[in-house]
């Protein structure tokens, strides 16, 4: 099988796959409780997402492990049961892939900040280090590290991947929309600064994830491209911004508005394209069948 960087550079682009997050509590994860357990508890929903993403098109799968680290676990006293967790993640996305799909292991923010004392960056480099090792373990072809907003935090997790599984490192950042019109992160972080640290880091592909819809993660990739013309770039885009109604979240943008634009995209720059929060495997199957026509 062609490694994540090989298939960019045979295929040019490729589908990734849609939320997991929202899934999860379509199919009863309540709020309060930790997604990673479901690894153990609900393996067959957990199963079925992945299933239902590569049945839907996507060349890549993620793991339902972006809240594994030890000391975002700590949260539900689970952080003995890292290691377990993590790899049983990566082994439930690799069943579902088979031989064919990238894995690629989910590792997201640890909710502390170093700013404030709440961690230290031995605390984290440790803790991604055994996230990482744990997915790789489990069957990760790759590892994403993914929604970052804060430069430290990131290339810590990058390089402490990378030291403890030397496989090709993916890292993304979320953007939002400032009121003068210029992309930032929740810590103030450019597409720019972001392109410049990560490849510092060592990443092999960055990019941009969640946010506020499809029409801003093309802006996002062509600050990028303005930095850097070569490194890959992945976009897993939200179903644009959450709409809250009678207790119920819903996300505006459809498959077909999605899909609409994904010429868009990749003109602007992208090689990997799949879905954050609120996308499904309509989306996918919708962004695809775009990206298929192109091959
Ligand atoms: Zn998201």
């Amino acid at each position: 099988m062609l490694s994540l960087l090989e298939a960019v550079r045979k295929n040019k682009i490729l589908v990734s796959d849609g939320a997991w997050g929202t899934f999860l509590f379509q199919r009863g994860l309540m709020h309060g409780e930790c997604p990673e357990l479901w690894n153990i508890t609900h393996r067959e929903d957990v199963y079925a997402i992945a299933r239902s993403y590569i049945d839907a098109g996507s060349d890549i799968i993620l793991t339902n492990s972006f809240g594994g680290s030890p000391i975002r676990l700590k949260h539900f006293g689970l952080n003995e049961r890292a290691f377990e967790l993590n790899e049983a993640a990566a082994i439930i996305s690799r069943e579902a892939g088979g031989d064919k799909n990238i894995v690629l292991g989910s590792i997201g923010p640890s909710g502390c900040m170093i700013m404030m004392g709440e961690t230290s960056e031995a605390e984290l480099f440790d803790g991604f280090s055994l996230q990482a090792e744990a997915l790789k373990k489990g069957g990760a072809d790759a590892i994403c590290v993914e929604t970052m907003t804060g430069i430290l935090e990131a290339s810590i997790a990058v390089k402490a991947a990378k030291a403890a599984t030397n496989l090709e490192i993916v890292c993304t950042f979320t953007f939002d929309k400032t009121a003068g019109g210029e992309y930032k992160t929740m810590m103030g972080v450019s597409p720019s600064e972001m392109v410049l640290s990560l490849k510092q880091s060592g990443a092999d592909i960055i990019g941009t994830n969640c946010g506020n819809g499809f029409e801003k993660m093309i802006d996002i990739v062509k600050e990028i491209r303005k930095i850097d013309n070569d490194i890959p770039v992945l976009v897993h885009a939200n179903a644009g911004l959450p709409v809250f109604e009678n207790g119920l979240v819903s996300y505006p943008e459809t498959p077909s508005s999605m899909s609409a634009r994904v010429d868009e995209l990749i003109e602007s720059g992208a090689n990997i394209i799949g879905g954050c929060c609120g996308t499904t495997p309509e989306h996918i199957s919708a962004i695809a069948s775009v990206i298929r026509k192109r091959r």
